[in-house]
This record gives structure tokens, sequence and C-alpha cells, in this order.
């Protein structure tokens, strides 16, 4: 998508050969004007899907999910990182190793909000080696739900996440796709 392949470029910082800094209009300060064109550019390559639930990561993947969310009207549920108060049989949780944090943490999601029928999205703000990802499909896969796509906005591509993702049997549909973050120089691979 040429509008975010701009901002990265233009408001992105690459710094280090791994690490995409997009504090300016993702990971801190959020541009709601920016969120809504990635929500109708996912909306319109998923346009044949039924979706009745977007599921997303918290912090960085609620904000283009509850655009995505508004435009299909179907609620977005986010997993949460922090250990729930609540019994383990009343949720879904799985490991998750952190890129950034370089740890593990527990994500979880209620019972409540993720069932059998539902027809799923998930949404991310980052891949790197796909393990937020991953662990969103065993969660969705547990709930028994149906997962008809993945919308990851920044795609390094240069990382695993794509491979060990569509290993699995599903395939990616990422906004930007990073080719190298080499000496500070941000390249995509073109559409
Ligand atoms: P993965 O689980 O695919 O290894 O990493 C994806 C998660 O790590 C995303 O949810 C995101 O929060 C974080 N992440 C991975 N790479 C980057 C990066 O280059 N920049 C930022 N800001 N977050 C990243």
């Amino acid at each position: 998508m040429k509008l975010l392949e701009n901002y990265i470029q233009t408001y992105g910082e690459a710094i280090n050969k791994d690490v995409l800094k997009v504090d300016a209009f993702i990971n801190h300060q959020i541009d709601p004007k920016l969120m809504m064109e990635l929500a109708k550019d996912i909306q319109n390559h998923f346009q044949n899907k039924t979706i009745t639930k977007i599921v997303t990561i918290e912090t960085s993947g609620i904000a283009p999910s509850l655009f995505l969310g508004y435009l299909l009207n179907v609620p977005v549920v986010y997993l949460k990182k922090n250990p729930s108060k609540i019994t383990t049989d009343e949720c879904y949780q799985t490991l998750v190793h952190s890129f950034t944090k370089n740890k593990d943490y527990t994500v979880t999601c209620s019972k409540k909000y993720l069932h059998q029928d539902d027809k799923v999205l998930f949404i991310d703000d980052f891949m790197a080696n796909g393990e937020a990802c991953i662990g969103a499909i065993k969660i969705i896969e547990e709930a028994q739900a149906e997962l008809c796509g993945i919308a990851i906005i920044i795609e390094k591509a240069f990382q695993s996440g794509r491979k060990k993702v569509e290993e699995l049997g599903y395939s990616v549909y990422s906004l930007a796709r990073i080719q190298s973050l080499d000496n500070g120089k941000i390249t995509f691979i073109s559409e």
C-alpha cells in the first residue's frame, strides 16, 4: 500500500537492521486517518469473506482493528498480554515469545468472546518471526473458530514469520512488506 510505504519512509526509523520504529503513527502516537485507510484496504482485500469477528493482540493491533470493526460492523476482540486473574478454564491461553522484548509472555482470551461459530480475521501491527500470529492461531483453533484471514500492517519479509504461518496452512496479507532495514535504509518489496 503506497500510502503506508510513504508514512514508513517519511516517519519510520530503522533503529537497527532488525527493528523498525513507527511510534510517530502506530505504536505511540496514532494517526486516525491512516488507520481508516488501512482498514479500508483490509476490508477491500477480504471483501469476499464473511467476517464475524476481528481478533488482534494488545496494544498496537487495536487501533486499525477498531476502524475495520466499525466498517464491517463486527466486534473486535484483543488478546490480553497480562496474566488473567480469572481461572484458566474460563479463558484460552498460550505462550508467545516477544520479538522486541526477547521474553515469553502469556496471551489470553476469555471463552465468552471467541466461539465455534466465529469467522475470524486476525490483525497485527508487525510480523517478524510470526510468534504473535502463531499464538493467536493457536487460540483461535482452540476455540474451534474459523480463521478466515490474517492481515499484517507491516511485515518484515526478511524474517521468518510468513514462512512459518504458511507452513501452518494460512496465507498472510501484508499492507507493507519490508525487504531490508540495513544501514538505516528502509526498502520495500514492491507490490
Ligand atoms: P513476531 O511475533 O512476528 O516475531 O513479532 C511481532 C510482534 O513483535 C508484533 O506484535 C510487534 O508488537 C512486535 N514487533 C516485531 N518487530 C517489530 C518492529 O520492527 N518494530 C516494532 N515496533 N514492533 C515489532
